[in-house]
């Protein structure tokens, strides 16, 4: 025989009642078929019998709501010939149910006990309603089968009278039989409850007494999941695990199955299957003896209690003293305090333990109860509670024989700013449990998830500062290749702020990339602190802030965005070439706080030439001296400048290729480079200050000192000379390239004249070149080159050092 339990949610209205009996009446054989009350029933019943209790007159209001919805089930479900008899029953019912409140209202008075008869009416309606819109079925009354004792609200069952009950109630061939979940009854047969989520538990109980062959578990979710998904949106379904993985995920919270359903069908070896009412056809989880491990992920899955105290006990008189862990868990358990999760420092020095808030109260009494000599008197102990926390567990049998466990776990929740305030192990090895704040339960479920689940895909979410051509040629780039990115890398990266100089924009769900220029046009006016403020509230995991402006304010911004734990990629240069003490405290935070500074592009674009130094460097060798061309402006323009093209004009088509930076007098005063040499002298190991740098101008001061007019009047009234200069270096075979070096700590920036020889001198358009000599590439230097000037390959660098982020 089958058992089959149908929880609130899948008789939550008629139609999926229909489906309901639809799925039962398709059961060959005989079964059972356990229901909850109606979705939300329950919870109704409590609030309002609290308000008749608060003497609060409008109580009758929501019986009037009860009695409403039931009518309208049975007027939706009942046959005509039945409906009459059935709607009396009904009203019967809750006219009893509101003689009973108007009892507690008259008086104010509301015991566990009329509590526990009272929340009975919602299984009885339901199950009484639903037998009768069967076409042929009986209902059982658990009431007179399921005993237990008398503490009201959460019961202990007597399995051996109601094993010997339930077995003579039900019969092999009998048919459909429909049974309320939730209720039983005491030796005085007052009606007590078995806990809220109890009709799992029930329906075990029944599975049990008359062995049956499953016990399936019928819901609004495809099978137990990963982790709550209603938390974890990546969240999948399980197909198999074993009794003791689903006890230890239900005790540390995931609701889909009542914790102590899993002991009677472990017992008897029952299988339980998680189904679907919304979607039967979907296969659904089974829980039995074996794990079924064959997922690519250590663990099975993860779940949460929301909220808990941690009740700490510290001081000088913990260590040695005997007894001391007696007393406390005696003293606890005399309050009938459940204890979560324990944790005990090994010097034995502080031990902690998690309880529900609601116990804060009576836990502090009995323990200031309990010790008062040694916290009142001697003060050798010291109690505190520190409420607002959730515990996380991570469960698998296959934990055991894996290493590394914690680390993940740990690293992934460093890495995004979680602390973990008290952690324990199960000695069974089988879960893993962290005790973090309540506020960051979220991004930690999700983090978690990600670190273990890799079979999924992993999300980046970015707040990219600048619109300019760099900024749109990413989100372009970003726009094409998000598709494939998540196929084949299984990457999904989110736009979820974007900021310039006019306008500002958010999105928690992601920004449609294609679309983002005209809701950049309605975005509110922007205000950097705030965008900045609006990161740390979102406080998404993996957040990556990406800074594609040239601008001082928003690199100030960096250490803020360390602290909240958020990466950060730029091809903004001024962070990196500022004082040297401020690179190497960017560094140092960002290593700090496990998250990444990554600035490619700082330097030749999109050509790799930090990370190989940074590659160089961290295998062992050293660099000896650095020789560049690092301007794609410069080298544009002096490969430009010809008898037709002067110097002026050369100057222009760099602007408008976008090669310069918006000010060319940036690039020509040799400023860009004095940067990106000082960049990448540091990345070498060198500790070079702005000052440090010998740069030789190639153009007079008067074209500097001026405003932008006046530099391109000045620079008109050189093209001649150049022009002069620049037959004789042709005559010669010479062409100009903008070197800078570093040799033997020193560097230096200047215009020089190089021959056939130099390798610089086949240097085409607005390309870069690098030569790099080292301890190992001493005879021979070690040459970078390509592309190095452009939005396009910018972008595409910035693009790059994102994915990499991913990959870390
Ligand atoms: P029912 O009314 O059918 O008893 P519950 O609300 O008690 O349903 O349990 C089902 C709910 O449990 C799901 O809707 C889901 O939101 C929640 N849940 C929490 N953790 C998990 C998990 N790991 N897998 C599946 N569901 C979970
Ligand atoms: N109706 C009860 C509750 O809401 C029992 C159950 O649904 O399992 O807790
Ligand atoms: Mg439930």
């Amino acid at each position: 025989m089958k058992v089959l339990k149908f929880g609130g949610t899948s008789v939550g209205s008629p139609e999926i009642i229909k489906k309901v009996i639809e799925i039962a009446e398709g059961e060959n054989d005989s079964c059972v078929v356990v229901v909850s009350a109606f979705k939300g029933i329950t919870d109704q019943i409590i609030s309002t019998s609290t308000m008749a209790n608060d003497r609060d007159p409008s109580y009758q209001k929501e019986i009037g709501l009860i009695r409403k919805r039931h009518i309208s089930a049975v007027n939706e479900l009942i046959t005509e010939q039945k409906k009459e008899a059935v709607l009396q029953v009904v009203n019967k019912m809750v006219d009893e149910m509101s003689d009973l409140m108007y009892g507690i209202y008259l008086i104010s008075d509301l015991t566990p006990k009329t509590m526990d008869h009272i929340l009975s009416f919602g299984e009885r309606l339901s199950s009484y309603i639903i037998t009768n819109a069967f076409k042929d079925a009986h209902c059982i009354d658990m009431r007179r089968f399921i005993k237990t004792n008398s503490d009201f609200g959460k019961a202990r069952v007597d399995f051996n009278q109601s094993n010997k009950n339930i077995k003579e109630a039900i019969s092999e061939n009998g048919g459909i039989y429909v049974a309320p979940g939730f209720i039983a009854s005491n030796e005085k047969n007052d009606i007590t409850t078995i806990g809220r989520g109890g009709s799992d538990y029930t329906a075990a109980i029944i599975a049990s007494a008359i062995n049956a062959d499953i016990l399936e578990i019928w819901t609004d979710v495809d099978g137990f999941m990963t982790a709550d998904p209603r938390r974890v949106s990546k969240a999948h379904v399980i197909e198999k695990m074993s009794y003791s993985e689903a006890l230890e995920l239900s005790h540390f919270g995931a609701k889909v199955v009542y914790t102590p359903t899993l002991h009677p069908a472990y017992n008897k070896n029952i299988p339980i299957r998680i189904k679907n009412t919304f979607n039967p056809e979907a296969k659904g989880t089974l829980i039995s003896r074996n794990s079924g491990n064959h997922s690519a992920s250590p663990i099975k899955g993860i779940s949460s209690i929301d909220r808990v105290s941690l009740v700490t006990l510290q001081g000088s008189g913990l260590p040695g003293v005997t007894g001391i862990s007696m007393r406390l868990f005696s003293a606890l358990a005399s309050k009938n305090i459940n204890i979560v999760l324990i944790t005990q420092a090994s010097s034995e020095y502080s031990i902690s333990f998690a309880i529900s808030p609601e116990d804060d109260k009576i836990a502090r009494e009995a323990i200031k109860n309990e010790f008062q000599v040694e916290i009142q008197i001697n003060k050798t102990i010291g109690l505190s509670i520190d409420k607002d926390l959730s515990i996380i567990a991570i469960v698998g049998e296959k934990m055991r024989n894996t290493p590394g466990i914690s680390a993940n776990l740990f690293t992934s929740l460093g890495r995004n700013g979680i602390s973990v305030i008290a952690t324990a192990q199960g000695s069974s090895e089988l879960n893993i449990s962290v005790v973090i704040e309540q506020k960051l339960l979220n991004k930690a479920l999700n983090v978690i998830h990600e670190g273990f689940f890799l079979s999924n895909y992993k999300e980046l979410h970015l707040y990219i500062a600048g619109t300019g051509n760099v900024a749109k040629s990413l989100i372009q780039q970003i726009s094409v290749h998000r598709q494939n990115l998540l196929k084949e890398h299984n990457l999904k990266i989110n736009i979820i702020g974007l900021i310039n100089s006019r306008k500002m924009l958010f999105n928690p769900e992601g920004i449609d990339s294609e679309k983002y220029d005209e809701l950049m046009g309605k975005a509110v006016k922007s205000e950097l602190s705030e965008f900045i403020k609006q990161i740390k509230t979102l406080n998404l995991r993996n957040s990556v802030f990406v800074d594609c402006t040239a601008s001082a304010d928003v690199s100030d911004t960096y250490h803020q965005l360390f602290d909240q734990y958020v990466s950060v990629v730029t091809a903004n240069k001024i962070a990196c070439s500022s004082s040297y003490n401020n690179y190497h405290s960017l560094k140092e935070k960002a290593r700090k706080k496990g998250v990444k500074f990554v600035f490619e592009t700082n330097v030749g674009a999109g050509l790799p030439i930090i990370n190989t130094i940074n590659n160089l460097i961290r295998s062992g060798d050293k660099i000896l001296g650095l020789e560049a061309v690092l301007s794609g402006t410069l080298n544009f323009i002096f490969n430009t400048i010809s008898s037709e093209t002067p110097m002026s004009k050369a100057i222009k088509m760099a602007m408008e290729k976008g090669f310069s930076e918006p000010d060319p007098r940036i690039d020509l005063s040799g400023i860009d480079v004095l940067r990106k040499l000082l960049i990448l002298s540091r990345e070498s190991g060198y500790k070079l200050e702005e000052k440090d740098v010998k740069v030789k101008k190639f153009l007079p001061e008067s074209c500097f000192n001026g405003d932008i007019n006046q530099f391109w009047k000045e620079i008109q009234n050189l093209d001649a000379t150049f022009e002069k200069e620049r037959l004789v270096l042709e005559s010669n075979k010479k062409r100009w390239r903008f070197v800078a070096r570093l040799a033997k700590q020193e560097a230096s920036i200047e215009l020089l004249e190089v021959d056939s020889k130099h390798p610089a001198y086949e240097l085409a358009d607005s390309n870069n070149i690098v030569l790099i000599t080292t301890e190992r590439y001493k005879e021979q230097p070690m040459v970078i080159r390509g592309y190095g000037a452009g939005a396009e390959v910018t972008a595409a660098g910035v693009f790059a050092d994102i994915i990499g982020i991913a990959n870390l």
